[in-house]
């Protein structure tokens, strides 16, 4: 007999657009003293030095993700599909060799896309990470209780949380952490899909 069945935590994602910059490194030491993991999708332009790159190798070794958030921030939606795929690849092909590690990852700029990045993505073998809660942390700099209430109201099991390396983000993520632990969910780093190279 049974009489209860307890079911697997509910999971959310965290993740952080527009780095790497001045604020990644808190970010990250945030995520770090709670053992979160996070998913960062980066413009490949504001990748240049060799200490963002030993950072990042770093961060790759905690656990935490990179994406790529394209070169230089730009829309994709309209263009042909061969540019989105040459934007796609170029940034990539960058961070990738910055970071010494595989880009799995590729988030739209402005979450604009249409049938042509569905199918680049799939041609650059990335995986496209939208989102469903959108913090709006960009935004409301200065109304932290917006950004905190926007994801209190619309975060559900499965969520992908969009935030920002962004100052105010720094100052709230100790507060979205404890939120979303108040709300019984595990926070998760994107998976890694298998290379089929694992034992
Ligand atoms: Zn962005």
């Amino acid at each position: 007999m049974i009489a209860h069945i307890p079911l697997s935590k509910p999971t959310v994602y965290l993740t952080f657009d527009d780095g790497p910059g001045r604020y990644t490194q808190d970010i990250v030491e945030i995520l770090d003293k709670n053992n979160i993991k996070g998913g960062f999708f980066w413009v490949g332009q504001n990748l240049k030095t060799e200490q963002q790159s030993i950072f990042a190798k770093k961060m790759l070794e905690n656990g935490h993700i990179i994406g790529t958030h394209t070169m230089h921030h730009e829309k994709l939606k309209k263009k042909p599909k061969d540019v989105q795929v040459q934007m796609i690849r170029a940034s990539t092909d960058h961070i990738s060799k910055k970071i010494g590690a595989p880009i799995y990852y590729f988030r739209p700029p402005y979450g604009a896309i249409d049938q042509n990045t569905l199918v680049a993505s799939k041609e650059t073998n990335q995986i496209l990470a939208y989102w469903n809660v959108d913090s709006l942390d960009w935004k409301y700099g200065d109304k932290p209780d917006l950004i905190m209430n926007n994801i209190a109201k619309e975060v559900k099991p499965g969520s992908i949380i969009l935030m920002h390396e962004k100052e105010q983000t720094v100052k709230l993520l100790p507060k979205v952490i404890e939120l979303l632990k108040q709300k019984g969910y595990d926070i998760a780093p994107l998976p890694v899909p298998d290379s089929g190279k694992k034992s």
